[in-house]
């Protein structure tokens, strides 16, 4: 019997580093803490959020609870946002290329006209930024400095610091969008783009990667007049998030339970990404986007001739199950060559580096 396909489709988390029994208790007693309250339609003012969710997002990122907007999840955190601030006539949004796939069809969806610019191992390349806003300032620029979803890579502190520069220059907002910013296994935390210029960036971030992407909590730091504006339109499309989840969230937050869930996602995740990158190096050599040091996302752009259907379709016959890696590029992928982004977060070191040698072998026949 021929073994099951190695998937290198999602990022999801492993089932071991979610800390079910935890979850589990804390949902018992919020139950019998504020039953009505999460049984019920929020208090006016529900639509922002849970007071107590918001304060202990507003503790952990040192910003006033007034600047905390907290949404079903941090992808609709992001349609919000791009709704607001693309508004009724649309407008250009820069983009990473690659960039994470959902985000770009959403600001396709809200009017964006969807730009890449190229992403190298250390942060987007800043050059060819400033020769394409120079041109027209863009509604936004949408980034995911830590880790990247989907080619892993890490923005540096000084590519950081040219960015907001630049956008400084050039007047338009940043929306920096950081699951994984916690998940670090490897090197010292960069500077958060909302550290370097407060003003200029909207923050989203989510517990999806760091308690549990089924309570759906997402959320958006910005000015208060940004955060009202997000829960005008929240409350048109849904009234209000769900109460018990970010109930849940609020208790987890206040008691350290993220920061357990994260210190356990890290030892957990730590020997997968090492791993995960010897393997990568050894099969694809140079051709490895970035060597992470942390989040969920190792990715390769594989000098090939091989068209992208011909190739998945003999990666899928080899045993292996990928994402289209043009999916992730807004203007297409580079000529001559193929991305694979590979998720290591989900599998085990042995099925991580049988998967990637079938691929080189895809690649080399
Ligand atoms: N942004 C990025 C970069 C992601 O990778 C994901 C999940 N894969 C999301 C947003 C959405 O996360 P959620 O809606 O679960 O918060």
């Amino acid at each position: 019997m021929s073994p099951s396909p190695v998937q290198f489709t999602r990022g999801v988390p492993p089932e071991e580093v979610l800390l079910v029994d935890e979850l589990a208790k804390i949902t018992t007693e919020v139950l019998a803490e504020r039953p009505t309250e999460v049984f019920q339609y929020p208090r006016i003012g529900g639509n922002l959020g849970d007071e107590r969710l918001r304060a202990a997002l507003a503790a952990r990122h040192g910003v006033d609870p007034r600047q905390v907007f907290v949404g079903n999840g941090s992808l609709q955190v992001l349609d919000l946002l791009s709704q607001l601030l693309l508004g009724p006539g649309g407008g250009d949004v820069v983009v990473e290329s690659p960039t994470y796939d959902r985000a770009g069809l959403i600001f396709q969806r809200h009017g964006g006209r969807v730009l890449g610019v190229p992403l190298n191992g250390d942060g987007l390349d800043v050059e060819r930024l400033e020769a394409l806003v120079a041109r027209r300032r863009p509604a936004f620029l949408y980034t995911i400095p830590d880790f990247q979803n989907p080619s892993g890579a890490c923005a540096s502190e000084g590519n950081r610091r040219a960015l907001v520069d630049l956008a400084e220059r050039h007047d338009f907002p940043i929306v920096e969008d950081t699951p994984y910013r916690r998940l670090r296994f490897r090197g010292v935390e960069q500077p958060a783009l909302s550290e370097l210029a407060p003003h200029r960036v909207i923050t989203v971030g989510s517990l999806s990667k760091v308690l549990s992407p089924g309570l759906r909590v997402g959320y958006a730091i910005g000015d208060p007049g940004l955060v009202a504006g997000l829960a005008e339109l929240g409350e048109g499309t849904y009234l209000t998030p769900t109460p018990l989840s970010q109930a849940v969230a609020a208790r987890c937050l206040e008691l350290g339970v993220v920061d357990s869930a994260v210190a356990t996602a890290v030892s957990f995740l730590k020997p997968r990404h090492d791993a995960a990158v010897a393997a990568a190096r050894e099969a694809f050599g140079d051709q490895v986007v970035a060597e992470p040091g942390g989040g969920y996302f190792l990715s390769v752009l594989a000098r090939s001739a091989l068209p992208e259907p011909e190739f998945l379709a003999a990666a899928a016959d080899a045993g292996v199950r990928l994402a289209r890696g043009s999916a992730f590029f807004p203007g297409g992928l580079p000529d001559g060559r193929l991305f694979l982004r590979l998720p290591f977060q989900a599998l085990p070191e042995a099925e991580f580096a049988r998967g990637v040698r079938l691929l080189a072998d895809v690649l080399t026949r």
